[in-house]
């Protein structure tokens, strides 16, 4: 498909921020001009008065969790972050079956699509249903035309033999996707945290990643327990266990950071390992506050399933940081995206992924966005945090095919989606009334272990 995107203002970077007028021939799922003369008898999408920008890349996300808006929940309400894990998200996800998991897939990649995320690097468990179940995400997906780097969540919480189903279903995916059969579709090695790994669990999860040549997708030092647990068990702080296990490199996505003292950011920095910061999860389970300015430049933005709605994300982020460090520039935010976007770009092979530059996957999104003042370099940072969001997209393009069109998706029957997405959420909150507080806690694995009782 040739396609033109013409008359808008076009934002070709991010970071260092890129902005020209001008006209976005599309062709063959890639820009392959910006500017220039627009050729005769193309699809035309007039982007006059629009700003085209590179699509968000939410760079850590649950899209199981899409259909916990509005559960039910009767228990007593969890003080701790181990206690929301036990009682909210390890009862949900062991919940899930194959029906559940792909209308959540759908409800969350829909959400995505329409606030302007082309990419989801997602993480994803369904203890109840391993096998197969990163298929029925990228089919979700697929179908939907968003793009996705996926992992299954690897853990030793609901026992080794789910820990085993784990490990396959990563292995299985990597296999799926290096062959090529899914051009939108990337994997990772996916482990939950250091706090539900075993030894042997976490050594066949860095195997595979280095044997697969993917990176590694694990939660790390969210909440102070997972140190305190790494500590008790190995000595170690939680980097250091999983650096010397050898399963973090260059390509690992470390999600959160939060407590990790000075000694693993160095570890982390020297690796070159991209820490993801959640802003409004940490706020929202009181986990406490990441050292961004020491993790420095590595830095992507991820909602932690909180939907995908990345200039939201952000602005959150730059409001909590410029709360402690009111120097914080305004283009912080749009270089963790940029960060999000050359992590998904190296896993598709893509470098110019994030960009709008001849060569690039054509992953745009137009916003009808009335700008009040001039928008050129050196104002967009201040327009994409005070006056750009969800709201504006109109258009959204995937890999050339566009798959949002005047707000309303292009591809599935936005209605026959809805019913589905909501029969969903029904079926998923009755299995969820049956399920008792997850029984694992920190510190009792192996012998005594409650799986093993
Ligand atoms: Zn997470």
């Amino acid at each position: 498909m040739t396609l033109l995107l013409s008359g808008g203002t076009v934002v070709r970077s991010l970071a260092p921020p890129v902005v020209e007028v001008g006209d976005v021939l599309v062709e063959g799922g890639r820009v392959v001009a910006v500017g220039g003369a627009a050729p005769q008898g193309v699809g035309r999408i007039d982007c006059g008065g629009c700003l085209v920008i590179p699509g968000n890349v939410c760079a850590h996300t649950h899209l199981y969790s899409a259909l916990a808006r509005g559960m039910p929940y009767r228990l007593e309400s969890p003080r701790t972050f181990v206690e929301i894990l036990r009682r909210i998200w390890w009862r949900l996800d062991r919940a899930l079956d194959e029906t559940t998991i792909r209308a959540s897939a759908l409800a969350g990649g829909m959400e995505a699509l329409l606030a302007g995320t082309t990419t989801l690097i997602d993480h994803h468990a369904s203890p109840g249903a391993v096998d197969g179940s990163l298929d029925i995400v990228a089919d979700a997906l697929g179908e939907l035309g968003v793009r996705s780097l996926l992992c299954y969540e690897t853990s030793d919480r609901d026992g080794p033999a789910i820990a085993r189903q784990g490990i396959a279903e990563n292995a299985r995916f990597v296999a799926t996707t290096t062959s090529g059969a899914r051009s939108l579709t990337r994997a990772m090695v996916g482990a939950h945290a250091s706090f539900t790994l075993s030894e042997e669990t976490l050594g066949a999860c860095a195997e595979l990643s280095r044997e697969g040549g993917v990176g590694l997708h694990v939660h790390v030092a969210e909440d102070a327990a997972d140190e305190r647990d790494a500590e008790a068990r190995f000595g170690l702080r939680v980097v250091q266990r999983l650096a010397a296990s050898g399963a973090i490199d260059r390509r690992s996505i470390l999600a959160h950071g939060v407590h990790l003292d000075p000694a693993e950011i160095e570890i982390v920095r020297s690796v070159g390992a991209t820490v993801v910061h959640n802003a409004r999860s940490n706020m929202n389970n009181a986990v406490g506050r990441a050292a961004l300015a020491a993790l420095g430049e590595r830095v992507a933005l991820g909602t932690d399933g909180i939907g995908a709605d990345m200039f939201e994300e952000g602005r959150a982020a730059y409001f909590r940081r410029r709360e402690e460090d009111v120097l914080t520039g305004m283009t912080w935010p749009l270089e963790r995206l940029a960060e999000g976007a050359r992590v998904a770009g190296e896993a598709f092979g893509e470098p110019l992924l994030g960009r709008i530059e001849p060569g690039a996957p054509a992953d745009l999104v137009v916003l009808g966005y009335p700008a009040v003042t001039p928008v050129d370099a050196s104002t967009l940072a201040a327009h994409w945090l005070f006056g750009i969001g969800a709201a504006s997209v109109r258009d959204v393009v995937v890999a050339g095919e566009p798959v949002v069109r005047d707000g309303r998706l292009v591809r599935l029957d936005p209605q026959a989606l809805a019913a589905q997405t909501r029969a969903g959420a029904t079926r998923l909150w009755g299995r969820l009334e049956e399920i008792d507080v997850h029984p694992f806690e920190p510190g009792r694995h192996g012998e005594g272990a409650p799986w093993r009782t």
